[in-house]
């Protein structure tokens, strides 16, 4: 099967081809628009979704060398995500459907964060059952994977999720929007034993990222108040504190979801799986037995190939929506 997909549920617009589980093209159009304002704008998301999409979509056929004629299905978020940007791409995935007269498929947006591990790159894939912690900048979950279509949340945040606790965070300490990556690269010059801030409470297999955040903004503004300068001399450690506290937070819970359920193998997805201590806690965790799955790096944060992915798996299954299918911005697993 040839199947084009598109993601567009947040401020990227992305467009892939895949043949089977392969990906011939996997184009990303980011938007600069809303570094100014410290995060996305969902108007300016909308917006720039619309000039976006036709040549992202002419760019991923042709990358891939395809013409639309030969493609067997497409494939599109239906949600979670913003209305105005998972409009966008519904609206254009249900067009070129019809236009085409070929199926057409929703895809979950974070079931597709898990799914993405299965785009083969010759790399080991997950076998079920399997505990996905995805981790990106509007969920925070643990999730018991029995099947590529059969997927139970067995813990998520209560409030921020984790990508929000590192732009936030980054936010306070003047980094730009998205923060997290920069957070991880000045982490890695840093002690992350410099500062210590505590571990929330949450129940049972739930998180909580909001009182972290203001323990740290409560810590900085104590700190500034004495030397003003002092974000600028540790910065480096400051963000290695920062990030080796949400590192502790998610595998206290990843763990004992772990010792709760019996499964060891775990995998990583979302955009926050990108991060460099994150990947390098979850593969220390080998030596107590756990097999252990790190997503291809390029499928981590929002993308289409893991929505075509999806899409393919469902497509084998012909699990197909029809025209009337609307996007929906809150939608469970
Ligand atoms: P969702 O998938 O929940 O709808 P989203 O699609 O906006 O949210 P993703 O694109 O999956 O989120 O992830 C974006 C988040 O990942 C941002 O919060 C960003 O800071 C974070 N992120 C990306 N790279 C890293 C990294 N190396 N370290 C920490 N965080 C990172
Ligand atoms: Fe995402």
């Amino acid at each position: 099967s040839y199947i084009l997909s598109i993601e567009s549920s947040c401020d990227d617009t992305s467009c892939a081809v895949l043949k089977n589980d392969q990906v011939l093209s996997n184009v990303i159009a980011g938007q600069k628009v809303h570094q100014q304002y410290g995060g996305v704008v969902p108007e300016l998301a909308s917006r720039a979704h619309q000039s976006n999409i036709v040549p992202v979509v002419h760019t991923a056929l042709a990358q891939a060398n395809i013409d639309k004629k030969q493609l067997t299905a497409i494939a599109f978020t239906r949600g979670p995500g913003l209305m105005g940007s998972l409009l966008v791409g519904s609206s254009f995935a249900k067009s070129l459907s019809l236009a085409l007269d070929i199926p057409l498929i929703e895809v979950h947006h974070m079931q597709a964060h898990i799914l993405a591990h299965f785009i083969d790159e010759g790399q080991e894939k997950p076998e079920f059952p399997f505990l996905a912690l995805t981790i990106s900048g509007g969920h925070t979950q643990i999730v018991k994977v029995t099947d590529h279509h059969e997927m139970e949340v067995i813990g998520t945040t209560m409030d921020d999720a984790v990508g929000e606790a590192f732009d936030k965070t980054g936010k306070m300490l003047g980094l730009d929007y998205p923060a997290g990556p920069i957070i991880d690269s000045l982490a890695r010059k840093g002690n992350p034993h410099a500062f210590s801030f505590p571990i929330p409470k949450a129940p049972n297999l739930d998180y909580s990222f909001s009182g972290f955040k203001t323990s740290v903004l409560y810590f900085i503004q104590k700190q500034v108040k004495e030397n003003l300068d002092f974000i600028k001399e540790n910065l480096e450690d400051i963000c290695a504190s920062v990030q080796y506290t949400i590192i502790e937070i998610l595998f206290q819970k990843l763990e004992k979801a772990v010792n709760k359920t019996g499964i060891k193998s775990v995998a990583i997805g979302g955009g926050v799986s990108a991060n460099s201590g994150i990947r390098e806690r979850l593969l220390s965790k080998k030596e107590k037995g756990w097999k252990v799955f790190i997503p291809p790096f390029q499928y981590t944060t929002d993308n289409a190939a893991m929505i075509g992915i999806s899409g393919y798996y469902k497509f084998l299954q012909k699990d197909f929506a029809g025209l009337e299918v609307t996007a929906t911005a809150r939608i469970s697993m």
